[in-house]
C-alpha cells in the first residue's frame, strides 16, 4: 500500500516571515537551469537543490516552482513527496504557484490520487489549480472525471477549453472534441478567442474522423483570424487534409510552410503519402528531406517504412530500414519491426517475417502478431495465423479482430465447422465483434453507419438505393464474394450480409444525397473487405464517381473501375 501523507495544511505557524536572501536568489537561478536541461535519470536540479539544504540556504517562494517541474517520472514521486513535505515545513505549500506546482508535480509522477488531495485541500483553487487537476485527469483517461470539473469550475480561460477540448482528442473521443469546440464559439465571447494549440487539437479530431468540411471551415477560420500558420498548425493542417483524404491539400500546405519545416512537418508529409500509397512521392520526399539537412527520426522512418508495405516495396523497406541504424543511428522501435513484419508478410514472405519477430529484442505485442496473422491469412497460411492467433488472444484474450480473422481463414477455405467452433469459443468468452462503423459527412453533419444497423431516419430510402446500386452492379458482373464472411450463412443469408456493410450503406446514403459527380469520402473503423473493394471499384466505373476510403489501415481511391491500392491492402 502506498502512504498517502496529508501533506497539504491550511496553514503553518512559522517561516512566513523570511525573506529571499541573495543566497537564495543564486540557488534558485541555479535550479531553474537545470529544469530544462537535465535527463530524467540525473535530475540535477534535485541535487541542486540537496546542496542548497546542505549548506543551510533557506528556500523561498521561488524555489519550489521550478524545482517541481523537474519530477516528471513515477521514480521521481519519493523525492517529490520529500521536497513537498519540506515546502509544508518552510509554510510555503499554501502558495497558489506552490500549489500548482505540486498538482502538475504529482500528475508528471503518474500519481493523480495525490494530485487530486493536493487540490482537494486548497480552500479556493485559483485558475490555472484547477487548469492543472483537469489536464491531471484528461491526461490518464479520466476524461468524464476531467469534464466534471471543467463544468463546475467558475471561470474558464482558453487553457481551460484546450485541455479539455486536448482530453478529448487523446482518449479517442473525437465528436466530443467538436462539439466542445462548438460550445467555445457559441459560449466563449469575444474575451475567450481558442488559440494555435486549441486549432490544432480541432484539427486533429477533424482528421481522425474525416471531417473534411468541418477541418476546411477551421482553415478559413485561421485566416480570418489572421493566424499565423506555424510549423505546429501547418503540420495539423497537413495532417488533417491527409486523414480526411484531401492529399493534394496537404502537399500544398506542406509547399506553403517554406524553410523553417522541421522533422515534425516533413515526417507529418511522409506519413501522409504513405497512407494514401504514393510509395515513390514518398521515398522521393525522404531524399529531399536529407537533402534540405533535416535529420529523420523515429516517427520519420515509421512513416517511410509503411509507405514500402502499402507498395509492396519489399527490397526498399529492407534498405531504409538498415540505413535507419547505421546512417542515423537511430534504434528500432516496435513500429518500425511491425512495419517490416507487415512487408514480408503482405507480400507472402511469411518465414522471413517470423524471423524479424524472433529477433526482436522487446516482446512482440498485439499489432505484430496482428500484422503476421493478416499476412498469413492472405496467403492462406493457416499453420502461421493460428500460431499468431493464441498469442494474440494471451497478450488481448478479448480481441475480436483475431477470432474475426482466423475465421476469415477458415471461411476462404470452406472449413464452415471451425468456423462455427470459433464463433461458439466467441459467444462462451462473450467476446463481441467490433462492429464495422463508416463515417461519412454531409454539409457538415457526420453520419454514422454501422452494417445491419437500421437507425439511421432515411434507411427505408438508403436500403431502396442500395439495391438499385446492386442491381446495376450486377450487370458488370459482380456477385459478393461471400468466402470472407464470418458467420456460416446460407448463399442468400451471406450475400445479404455483405451488401449491408457499412460502407455500402454510407455509399448508399451519398448517392442519395449528392449530384453526381461529386467525391465521396468514407471513413471506415475496420479494414474494408475484399467483397466491399471490388463493389466499390465497379461502383466507381459504373457511376462514374470518384469514392475514397479511409480502413484502418490506409486510403483507397477508387476511380474508373481501379483502387489506388492495386488490390494491395
Ligand atoms: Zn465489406
Ligand atoms: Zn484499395
Amino acid at each position: 500500500m502506498r502512504a498517502s501523507p496529508k501533506l497539504v495544511s491550511s496553514t503553518h505557524p512559522s517561516l512566513h516571515l523570511l525573506h529571499p536572501t541573495v543566497e537564495s536568489w543564486v540557488w534558485n537561478t541555479l535550479i531553474r537551469a537545470r529544469v530544462h536541461h537535465s535527463a530524467v535519470s540525473s535530475h540535477s536540479s534535485f541535487i541542486v537543490y540537496r546542496r542548497m539544504r546542505f549548506h543551510g540556504v533557506v528556500p523561498d517562494l521561488h524555489t519550489y516552482p521550478f524545482l517541481l517541474q523537474s519530477f516528471k517520472s513515477p521514480s521521481h514521486l519519493r523525492p517529490g513527496q520529500q521536497v513537498h513535505a519540506q515546502a509544508f515545513l518552510f509554510g510555503l505549500s499554501n502558495d497558489p504557484f506552490v500549489q500548482t506546482s505540486l498538482i502538475n508535480m504529482y500528475s508528471s509522477c503518474g500519481d493523480l490520487i495525490l494530485a487530486r488531495q493536493v487540490f482537494d485541500e486548497i480552500p479556493e483553487p485559483d485558475l490555472p489549480s484547477w487548469n492543472s487537476i483537469i489536464h491531471a485527469n484528461a491526461k490518464v483517461g479520466m476524461i468524464d472525471a476531467a469534464r466534471k470539473l471543467f463544468d463546475e469550475m467558475p471561470q474558464r480561460d482558453v487553457i481551460s477549453w484546450s485541455c479539455m477540448i486536448n482530453g478529448y482528442v487523446s482518449c479517442g473521443e473525437y465528436k466530443a472534441a467538436l462539439s466542445l469546440f462548438c460550445d467555445l464559439q457559441m459560449f466563449g465571447g469575444l474575451n475567450l478567442q481558442p488559440n494555435e494549440f486549441t486549432i490544432s487539437a480541432v484539427l486533429s479530431a477533424c482528421g481522425r474522423l474525416g471531417a473534411l468540411e468541418q477541418g476546411k471551415w477551421l482553415h478559413a477560420y485561421i485566416d480570418k483570424r489572421g493566424m499565423k500558420v506555424d510549423v505546429v498548425l501547418g503540420t495539423s493542417l497537413i495532417d488533417m487534409y491527409a486523414k480526411c483524404g484531401d492529399i493534394e491539400k496537404s502537399k500544398l500546405m506542406f509547399d506553403v510552410l517554406g524553410p523553417e519545416k522541421d522533422v515534425m512537418a516533413w515526417s507529418a508529409m511522409i506519413s501522409a503519402l504513405a497512407i494514401h500509397g504514393r510509395a515513390e512521392e514518398c521515398l522521393e520526399l525522404f531524399a529531399r528531406m536529407i537533402n534540405n539537412g533535416v535529420r529523420p527520426n523515429a516517427v520519420t522512418f515509421v512513416g517511410v517504412l509503411c509507405a514500402c508495405v502499402h507498395g509492396g516495396l519489399v527490397s526498399e523497406g529492407i534498405e531504409y530500414f538498415n540505413r535507419m541504424t547505421k546512417e542515423f543511428g537511430i534504434i528500432p522501435l516496435i513500429q518500425h519491426y511491425g512495419c517490416m513484419v507487415d512487408l514480408y508478410s503482405r507480400a507472402g514472405r511469411v518465414e522471413e517475417a517470423q524471423s524479424v519477430v524472433k529477433s526482436m529484442p522487446m516482446e512482440p505485442d498485439v499489432l505484430i502478431w496482428g500484422s503476421l496473422l493478416s499476412g498469413a491469412r492472405m496467403h492462406g497460411d493457416t499453420e502461421t495465423c493460428e500460431v499468431s492467433l493464441k498469442k494474440l488472444v494471451e497478450l488481448d484474450p478479448s480481441n475480436s479482430s483475431a477470432y474475426v480473422l482466423l475465421s476469415n481463414v477458415y471461411a476462404k477455405l470452406g472449413r464452415w465447422g471451425e468456423v462455427r467452433h470459433l464463433r461458439d469459443l466467441m459467444e462462451a468468452k462473450g467476446i463481441k465483434k467490433v462492429p464495422g462503423c463508416s463515417l461519412v459527412e454531409m454539409d457538415g453533419v457526420l453520419h454514422e453507419f454501422t452494417a445491419g444497423d437500421d437507425s439511421h431516419p432515411e434507411t427505408h430510402n438508403i436500403h431502396l438505393m442500395l439495391d438499385e446500386i446492386i442491381k446495376r452492379l450486377k450487370k458488370h458482373g459482380y456477385t459478393g464474394n461471400t468466402s470472407e464472411v464470418l458467420l456460416d450463412l446460407d448463399e442468400e443469408g451471406k450475400e445479404t450480409a455483405l451488401y449491408v456493410h457499412s460502407e455500402k450503406l454510407a455509399v448508399a446514403y451519398c448517392f442519395l444525397k449528392t449530384s453526381s459527380g461529386t467525391t465521396i469520402r468514407i471513413v471506415k473503423n475496420l479494414r474494408i473487405c475484399g467483397d466491399c473493394h471490388i463493389a466499390m471499384k465497379i461502383m466507381s466505373m459504373e457511376f462514374d464517381r470518384e469514392i475514397i476510403v479511409r480502413d484502418c489501415n490506409r486510403f483507397h481511391h477508387f476511380k474508373n473501375g481501379l483502387c489506388s491500392c492495386n488490390d494491395y491492402w
